[in-house]
């Protein structure tokens, strides 16, 4: 067998993946027969995002205000529903995603937002590690010096992990049950894992949350990886729902990045 090489078996990502895997359908004809067991004759909007669209039905429904709508459409409403902190009403629009290329010091920071949000995580118990995948900081890419140092590093974690993965199958081997017997290997030699190693992470939030998680990551007092992973799911929605995020705005820092701003704080 070859012998282990970090410079050529590690593969160093540097930049996240986000998947939008999932968003919502409206239901048209519930709205219709909803709208006519209560007299309301008709209600149109100018949204075919069915967030966008169910965060707007949501909002009437507290004031029962489908029958004279003031002008501006979707994004006027939503604008005003911002302004005025009517917070709940964002709750209502949904999106799943699948994020990738991502560290374990990030996901730490990630699983920290609640409200809001669902997760699922790559288990390191039944998954095996051994495929060396890791997740370097710009700031350590950037100069050869510590670049060589922090690969070395990764490196002599990543060998460790294999050969007390091959020593604890070894230890279990009278364990008949071949899952678990992986399970109780992998679950112990993860401890020598590094906050590098690279996740999977499979995400759902609502858009009220997805605000709050893009204020305080895209800000330039996050750290740098999180904060990339903002502004992309930044970028995202505003593509996909952009009466919902397009107040933001994304400015450059000196250190070529980007952070996401708006007049319309955390609701
Ligand atoms: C720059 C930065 C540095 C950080 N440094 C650290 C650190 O050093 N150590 C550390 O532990 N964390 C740190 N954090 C994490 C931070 O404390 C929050 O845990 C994280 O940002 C999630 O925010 P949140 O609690 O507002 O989000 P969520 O948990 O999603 O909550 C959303 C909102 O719901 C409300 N809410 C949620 N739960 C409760 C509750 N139990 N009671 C009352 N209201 C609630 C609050 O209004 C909250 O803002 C840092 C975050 C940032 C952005």
């Amino acid at each position: 067998m070859a012998v282990f090489d970090p410079a050529r078996d590690i593969k160093i990502i540097r930049e996240p993946e986000v998947y939008l895997v999932g968003r919502q359908t409206v239901a048209r004809e519930d709205i219709d027969r909803f709208l006519a067991d209560h007299d309301v004759a008709t209600w149109q909007t100018d949204t075919e995002v069915a967030g966008e669209k169910l965060s707007e039905v949501a909002g009437r429904v507290c004031y029962m205000s489908f029958a004279r709508p003031r002008p501006g459409g979707n994004k006027a409403y939503l604008e005003h529903i911002l302004e005025v902190g009517h917070g709940s009403v964002l709750e209502h629009a949904t999106w799943n995603f699948i994020f990738t290329g991502i560290s374990r010091s990030l996901t730490h920071e990630l699983v920290r937002h609640r409200a809001g949000f669902g997760y699922s995580q790559l288990s390191q118990r039944y998954v095996d590690e051994s495929i060396a995948e890791y997740v370097e900081p710009d700031v350590i890419a950037d100069d050869p010096a510590t670049h060589a140092l922090w690969l070395e590093a990764v490196g002599r974690c990543h060998q460790a992990y294999v050969q007390l993965v091959e020593k604890l199958l070894d230890k279990f081997k009278d364990e008949p049950d071949r899952t678990l017997r992986r399970k109780m290997a992998r679950q112990a030699a993860r401890s020598v894992l590094p906050n590098a190693t690279e996740t999977k992470i499979f995400v759902t939030a609502n858009s009220r949350a997805l605000r709050h998680f893009i204020e305080l990551r895209g800000s330039r007092h996050a750290e740098t990886e999180i904060r990339k992973l903002a502004v992309q799911v930044l970028r995202i929605m505003q593509k996909e729902a952009p009466n919902l995020f397009s107040d933001y705005q994304l400015v450059s820092l000196p250190d070529g990045t980007w952070e996401a701003t708006t007049a319309h704080r955390k609701v």
